[in-house]
């Protein structure tokens, strides 16, 4: 049997349907859907992708039974319709539109009143009784053919589109604006001056005969799936080449043949908010791509959006109309269970349906549909979830610039330029170059963007108190880049092109000059930057749960947040932990739903204040009993730091990571610093300067810190514990049962965790005797050297919990320094050596790998060891799936990312258990057929 190249639809019924995407496109695959919807659809018929495969591999050549399908399916649409093609009295006009599986809008080509000729367009006048429209829809047509058939295109990057350089000249002489307002006798000037154009430039006559149109315009969509605009929307978009396009014949339907005629395109709900409300625009008395070419001002289509009182609506104008297009609106978009992008055209009061698509939308949108759908008891809370991406949820957060305004600020010109986007949302400030400066200014009430070349950890105060944070130098897992993350704070990181001068206060773009003060606008969610001022709009669910300046009950975003939340949490299985140093960060995290602290770096708080002096005098002391003196400066600081914390998490885990840095960190560099704190510590400048040489080290990353530290230090080690079981005990008095978790960092072999955990457990037993109070608390590791990975048995015997630290993990595995990768982890990625920074997405099978060792290690011998991740990677929406598949009982990340984290692992275990359901029914079904073959094998 010959193969079916061609499918039909129209009247109630199709050969085709919405599943049969790959085979008709996406156009034409919902075209049949409509149909057998019973949606008023202008019959028609698609060509498969098949041919356009078939078409490509034999050289421009079509398969034998092509014509001979065609042909028929021409006839079917001639008879349905009541007409005849190239009739001289009753002729059928067609359109000819391409489309492939996945859409691309405007990529291709589409030919609109084919069928046309100098005959035809006679029989046209005497049926409509009316020249005006014949001729506007012949003129439109030959400017197409010349366009998309013969490929007059402008010649050179200046020159408009040459048949409408033609009708624009015609609109001046008559002095008209627009190409309603000119007459037939015009109209019918402009097709023989457009057969002139085609003669001139193209040295060939428009063809006269239907079916030549019709063959022309079917070859030229096949060959426009390779122009150069749809090969470069398919690699920008990773769509495969040889998906081929289909094309579809349809019978047309006229939307430009008077006042009661038009033609629209709608969402079904808001794009851009996701609100259930209908949303579209339209022309009256106009033809196909009007609208959107904007070639006259389209009118709302319900009275809801209107902002000019003046402009009439379809709802005004043509009530009934506009009833049958929401009756299809609420049919399409609960059939499709999505929002669709639907194209519409009205015909002398009858409403014809062109197209759907799934819509594209916000981030904010895609959120709010997916919650709205399942209230609207259209998606399971299973689907809602798997609808929404922790993108989608992180943009909720973000305040965002005002849509107009930006783009009135790309008219004028002000972007100055472009870096990675570490921190999406939207921020305007005033420039500022230090982060003493950041401070100050923002302390005088000033709103400010930090702008470095890049930053450390001493910047963190000013980082802070800057609105953004933008950098010259860094990637995505940047110093400034992961602080401003876990601080929410919009961030621009990488911006090569600025030339920072900190000296003279101002930074040089081009031929621009900065300086402090200045306005910038960074927008984290693109990396752009701006000079000058974009007004912004706050995000309401941080005004609820951070600023508290807005009630719950008053933000219907933020109750759909939390039920979403709420959702996820009734299927995931990985615990939600969050990364925080202080008691506000605690609070959001807390705020945002974490159940516990997977992380609190103790040395971040080292910054804060005088305590910076109390860790020099430390680290500086010549002997232990100088070392005590110092520290036991620092015991009440952390005593009250970890309090505020166990006070806020409650009953929940906080885990306390002892001292992890390598000292040198702690200490002053330049001159001027060492000159400052040598006449504070009464120490020789001398004396200071040989002690700072001889802490520093050639690779710090694998030098003297983490355990390393409380092993050579064990002072150090007892105080930290000191400070977090006197706080627990305190806390404990107050009537909240803590739970501390001591963790010690980079261990590697067992015996260093041994030592450190006896160390622990004396100052503990010690500190709890003295209360009178029993703590529950816990002593495990961090796993993040392959060594500890690999002997995660033993280790396991010795640890309470295990959490992976993948950001050391990943630089051990990989054997890269993090901070100098930048130097080629870039290029790595764009040659696509490596398909992603794996700082930002944990490589699976390595690292991944050594992980699944650890977990089957550690659970051989504590089957019931608690298992985390607090690496970066645990607020990334792969990494925490393959958290949740490697059997992890939680993850940590930054507090701002616990909400999507939640989501994520969520999505996470409803994809377990989809897998699993799709493993069982082939089990099923390959038993059932063994089953089969052994009964017949019995006979
Ligand atoms: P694109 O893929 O670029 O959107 P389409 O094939 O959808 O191209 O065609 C563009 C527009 O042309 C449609 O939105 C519709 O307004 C108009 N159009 C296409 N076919 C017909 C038809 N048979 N009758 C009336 N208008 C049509
Ligand atoms: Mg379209
Ligand atoms: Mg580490």
């Amino acid at each position: 049997m010959a193969s079916k190249y061609v499918y039909l639809f129209g009247g109630g019924k199709a050969d085709g349907n919405a599943q049969m995407k790959h085979l008709l496109g996406g156009k034409g695959a919902n075209l049949a859907e409509m149909a057998n919807l019973g949606i008023p659809v202008p019959p028609g018929f698609t060509i498969t992708t098949e041919v356009c495969t078939y078409y490509y591999e034999h050289g421009a050549v079509y398969p034998p039974d092509l014509t001979s399908q065609v042909e028929e399916a021409l006839h079917w649409l001639e008879q349905n319709m009541g007409r005849k093609f190239g009739d001289p009295e009753r002729p059928l006009l067609v359109s000819v539109r391409s489309g492939a599986a996945i859409s691309m809008p405007g990529m291709m080509d589409t030919v609109l009143n084919l069928g046309l000729n100098d005959q035809t367009v006679q029989g046209l006048i005497l049926e409509t009784q009316d020249e005006r429209f014949a001729y506007d829809c012949y003129r439109r047509f030959i400017a197409m053919y010349g366009d998309v058939i013969l490929g007059l295109k402008p010649e050179h990057k200046d020159e408009r589109d040459p048949f409408e350089e033609i009708i624009d000249e015609l609109k001046e002489k008559r002095k008209v604006e627009f190409d309603s307002e000119l007459p037939a006798s015009d109209l019918k000037e402009l097709v023989e001056r457009y057969k002139g154009l085609i003669r001139v430039r193209k040295k060939v006559e428009f063809r006269q005969n239907p079916m030549d149109q019709l063959w022309g315009a079917i070859s030229a969509v096949f060959n426009s799936w390779n122009n150069p605009r749809a090969v470069a929307y398919r690699e920008l978009n990773e769509i495969p080449a040889d998906m081929g396009t289909a094309v579809t014949v349809q019978a047309m339907v006229f939307g430009n043949m008077g006042e009661d005629c038009g033609t629209g395109v709608a969402f079904t709900r808001n794009p851009a908010t996701g609100e259930n409300v209908f949303y579209g625009e339209y022309l009256i008395n106009a033809q196909g791509e009007d609208v959107v070419a904007g070639i006259r001002t389209p009118l709302p289509i319900n009275k809801q959006q209107k902002t000019d009182p003046n402009s009439l609506s379809l709802e005004e104008t043509m009530s009934e109309v506009y009833g049958e297009l929401e009756r299809v609106r609420s049919t399409l978009d609960r059939h499709y269970r999505d929002m669709q992008d639907i194209e519409f055209t009205i015909q002398k009061d009858k409403l014809w349906m062109l197209q759907t698509r799934s819509g594209k939308r916000t981030g904010f949108a895609s959120f709010k549909i997916a919650v709205d759908m399942v209230r609207e008891g259209i998606l399971s809370k299973e689907e809602a979830l798997m609808r929404v991406t922790a993108d989608h949820l992180n943009q909720l957060l973000r305040p965002t610039f005002d849509p107009k305004a930006k783009a009135e600020a790309v008219r004028d010109g002000t972007l100055l330029a472009k870096g990675l986007n570490a921190g999406p949302g939207a921020a305007t400030g005033r420039v500022v170059f230090s982060a003493q400066d950041a401070e100050k200014w923002a302390r005088q009430g000033e709103v400010v963007i930090l702008v470095r070349i890049e930053t450390s950890p001493e910047d963190i105060r000013g980082m802070n108190a800057s609105r953004g944070i933008l950098t010259a130098r860094g990637g995505m897992t940047s110093h400034a880049a992961l602080v401003a993350r876990q601080m929410g704070k919009v961030c621009v990181v990488g911006c090569s092109d600025l030339e920072v001068d900190y000296q003279k206060r101002r930074m040089i773009v081009g031929d621009r000059v900065i300086r402090e003060g200045n306005y910038v606008s960074l927008d984290g969610t693109t990396g752009e930057v701006y000079l000058g001022q974009i007004p912004t709009r706050p995000s309401e669910i941080l005004r609820v749960i951070i600023d508290k300046s807005l009630s719950p009950k008053k933000s219907e975003i933020y109750q759909d947040y939390m039920a979403l939340l709420g959702w996820a949490d009734e299927y995931r299985r990985l615990g939600v932990y969050a990364n925080a140093d202080q008691a506000n960060q605690a609070e959001e995290a807390v705020a945002f739903g974490a159940e516990g602290i997977g992380l609190t770096r103790t040395e971040h708080m080292f910054f804060e204040g005088e305590r910076i002096d109390a860790v020099r005098e430390m680290i500086l002391a010549q002997d232990l009993a100088g070392r005590e003196q110092a520290l036991a400066k620092l015991l009440p600081m952390q005593k009250e730091d970890f309090k505020g914390l166990f006070r806020i998490m409650r009953e929940k885990p906080v885990t306390i990571r002892t001292l992890d840095p390598p000292l040198h960190e702690f200490l002053p560099h330049t001159e001027r610093e060492i000159h400052s704190l040598a006449a504070k510590l009464g120490m020789g400048e001398d004396l200071l300067k040989a002690k700072v040489d001889t802490l520093e080290e050639v690779n710090p990353m694998l030098g003297h810190r983490g355990c390393r530290l409380g092993i050579v230090y064990p002072e150090i080690t007892a105080m930290q514990a000191r400070a977090i079981i006197e706080a627990a005990c305190e806390v404990k008095q107050e009537g909240i049962d803590v739970h501390p978790e001591i963790m010690i960092p980079l261990v590697g072999h067992v015996a260093e965790l041994e030592n450190q955990r006896r160390v622990v457990e004396r100052t503990a037993e010690e500190v709890m005797s003295r209360y009178g109070v029993k703590v529950n608390y816990r002593v495990g590791t961090m796993i993040e050297v392959p060594r500890g990975a690999l002997t995660a048995d033993q280790i396991a015997e010795v640890a309470d919990f295990f959490s992976f630290g993948t950001n050391d993990l990943t630089q051990m595995v990989f054997g890269i320094s993090r901070d100098d990768s930048g130097k080629f982890l870039p290029a790595y990625v764009e040659a696509k050596v490596w398909e992603h920074d794996p700082f930002h997405r944990l490589d699976q099978v390595g690292v991944g790998g050594l992980m699944d060792i650890a977990v089957k290690k550690g659970r051989s011998t504590k089957p019931d060891l608690k298992i985390g991740i607090c690496g970066e990677h645990g607020g990334e929406a792969t990494s925490i799936d393959f958290c949740h598949r490697v059997g992890l009982d939680y993850v940590s990340c930054s507090p701002y990312r616990v909400a999507a984290a939640r989501l994520s692992a969520a999505q996470a275990a409803i994809r377990e258990t989809r897998a699993k359901a799709r493993t069982d029914e082939k089990e099923v079904r390959n038993s059932r057929k063994g089953s089969a073959s052994a009964s017949t094998r019995k006979r």
